[in-house]
């Protein structure tokens, strides 16, 4: 079975979208931890970070420019937020698909 991200990256699985181009998109989180809580992804399937490329690397810088133009929009930039990739099961990984967290919106713990 595909991957949920790739699915939602194809629009096969619904999802609340933030931003989206021809390589990224972004959508809120099911289940947010913070006011603002935005996943952002490139559409390609990199499994984690341990799985990046020197390839990928203007996707990873992508996704970062993309995360700051959220947070810009969300109004969280002047306050503050949080951007995470979480590797494997140490960190609490549960989908096998990089993406990066933008949390913000309160004082993060
Ligand atoms: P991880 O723990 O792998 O770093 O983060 C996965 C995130 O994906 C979690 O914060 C989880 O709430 C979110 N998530 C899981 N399934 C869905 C879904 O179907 N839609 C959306 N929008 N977020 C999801
Ligand atoms: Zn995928």
């Amino acid at each position: 079975m595909e991957c949920l991200f790739c699915k939602i990256a194809k629009g096969e699985v619904p999802s609340d979208i933030v931003y989206e181009d021809d390589k990224i998109i972004a959508f809120k989180d099911i289940h947010p931890k913070a006011p603002v809580h935005i996943l952002i992804l490139p559409k390609k399937h990199i499994p984690s970070v341990n799985q990046l490329e020197p390839e990928d690397k203007e996707l990873v810088g992508e996704s970062i420019l993309v995360a700051q133009k959220i947070a810009k929009e969300q109004g969280v930039d002047k306050t503050g937020y949080r951007l995470i990739f979480n590797i494997g099961k140490d960190a609490g990984e549960t989908i096998g698909h990089l993406h990066l967290h933008l949390l913000g919106g309160k004082r993060l713990p």
